[in-house]
């Protein structure tokens, strides 16, 4: 395996900065890769990819088996570097790592499922298919999830016979590279899996655009979705677009209250807001929002922020600067237009413990009008907006009035309102009385501009696939 980053100087000869968002600290360096990284990474994926299509599943499940292994055995380790490159809180840092694992192990389990079919045609004849593997397949990774995405993107790749260059977010490449070296270490042939590190516009554009790639799966912001998908379009290559969204909650009038507060301080406040997923919009029946409202207050004044390597922290800071300062204006602009209220937080925590940091309080905003920025954008920060409505048919208006379309959850014991809701709520994914619940087994992706594909699921393979038919004549 070839590892552009960490372990070799890149071409440029130039190096950035990986900072903890949660101390400002420097963490390490690594090369800012130039398009001749990106060329030499497609190379190497490219000359290995004959040998690797042609092992048989079983033995790529092996190897991915005992990555898998590895990374259980160094989860502890693994999940102090994602803390301290990302600034989630150690808990859901292990929980990631495991997820890793957990998505390499499922889909070393599908190793014998992808095989052709027989079919029989008309006038005596037989056909059969059978899939292929792509060749190079290039993964563009976030910051937000990056051992979780690189998983959902390399498992269903490489299990199917594909090599992949990825390019990790630049916030965010440690996380990645190290899990890269444990592939390798598993036993993984070089050239199999090739990380370049380095700048979207170059790296990542470089990738999309080469001959030699032949599909793309990305993950992030809508707009580089939108320049991926174009770029793409010109090679005619596969592409698989997860590009977030704006997912709202459904609280309805006999909803269990507890249960209900607990799912939104969960899917607002993990990871800091910062999930493609989280509850964005909260959309609550006016009879019992009162009591709604209040519940959820007292539970997010309990959230305790803070540096996520500590113990007993629930919520570490914003990712990154740019997220920090977007978040601060976005409540500000709410603050200044004074047409909702801010009921909790909405300003930057004071104190020693948050002075280097990209801290920002838990914020509960209500009766947040339906033009305001709070509902319109993706916003990626623990923010969460809350909407009082009459009932459920105007909470499903409301939840399908974005452009976006990943998923949705509905709180109500009534049959009725879950079948109204399944059917008329424009997502991917539907949850009911829970949210951000994701399984390897279950596919994930969403519809409108949240994106094209799925990932998780054995469907996620016949994204790395191509099937080719056979006619024969009897
Ligand atoms: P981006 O979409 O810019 O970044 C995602 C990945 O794409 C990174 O690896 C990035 O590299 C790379 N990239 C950037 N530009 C290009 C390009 N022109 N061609 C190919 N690859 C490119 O997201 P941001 O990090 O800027 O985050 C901004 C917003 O995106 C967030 O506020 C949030 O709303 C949304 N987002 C959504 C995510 C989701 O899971 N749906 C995840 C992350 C962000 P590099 O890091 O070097 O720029």
């Amino acid at each position: 395996m070839q590892i552009y980053g960490k372990a070799e100087e890149g071409c440029s000869g130039e190096f950035f900065e990986v900072i903890n968002p949660a101390t400002s600290e420097l963490i390490d360096r690594v090369p800012k890769g130039t398009e001749d990284d990106a060329a030499m990474a497609v190379e190497a994926a490219s000359l290995a990819f004959n040998d690797w299509a042609s092992t048989f599943p079983q033995q790529r499940a092996r190897i991915l088996y005992a990555a898998a292994g590895i990374v259980r055995q160094r989860k502890d380790e693994l999940a102090v570097l994602l803390t301290r490159e990302q600034g989630k809180p150690l808990a859901e840092a292990r929980n990631e790592i495991e997820g890793f694992a957990n998505v390499l192990e499922y889909y070393c389990g599908l190793a014998s499922s992808f095989h052709g079919d027989f079919v029989l045609v008309p006038q005596n004849g037989y056909a059969f298919t059978v899939k292929k593997p792509l060749g190079v397949c290039a993964a563009i990774i976030p910051w937000n999830m990056p051992a979780l995405i690189m998983a959902w993107k390399i498992g269903p790749a490489l299990i199917s016979g594909n090599t992949v260059v990825l390019k990790p977010a630049s916030n965010t490449p440690l996380t990645n590279l190290t899990l890269a070296s444990i592939l390798n270490e598993a036993g993984l042939p070089p050239g199999v899996l090739n990380i370049v590190t380095g700048p979207g516009e170059v790296v990542g554009e470089d990738l999309v655009k080469s001959h030699k790639v032949k599909k793309i799966s990305f993950t992030g912001e809508a707009r580089t979705g939108k320049r991926v998908a174009e770029l793409a379009a010109s090679g005619m290559k596969k592409v698989t677009l997860e590009l977030g969204g704006s997912d709202p909650m459904i609280v309805c009038d006999d909803a269990n209250l507890e249960d209900a507060v607990i799912g939104a301080l969960r899917g607002r406040f993990y990871n800091c807001g910062q999930t493609c997923t989280a509850v964005k919009r909260l959309f609550v029946f006016e009879s019992v929002a009162e009591e709604f409202i209040k519940k959820l207050e007292i539970g997010i004044r309990n959230l305790k922020v803070g540096n996520g390597i500590n113990k007993n922290v629930d919520m570490g800071p914003l990712n990154n600067r740019m997220q920090w300062e977007y978040i601060k204006e976005l409540v500000k602009e709410v603050e200044e237009k004074g047409e909702s209220k801010i009921v909790t937080g909405g300003k930057v925590p004071e104190g020693s413990t948050y002075s280097r940091g990209y801290f920002f309080e838990p914020t509960l905003v209500v009766d947040v009008p339906r033009e305001s920025r709070l509902l319109k954008e993706e916003v990626f920060g623990p923010v969460l907006p809350v909407v009082r409505v009459k009932n459920l048919d105007e909470a499903i208006e409301e939840a399908n009035g974005t452009c976006y379309g990943l998923g949705a959850s509905i709180w109500t014991k009534n049959i009725d309102r879950i079948r109204k809701g399944c059917e008329q709520l424009n997502v991917g994914i539907i949850w009911l009385n829970q949210h951000l619940k994701v399984a390897p087994e279950a596919p994930f992706g969403g519809t409108k501009e949240s994106g094209i594909g799925r990932e998780n699921g054995p469907d996620a393979l016949s994204e790395y696939l191509d099937l080719k038919t056979i006619m024969l004549k009897t």
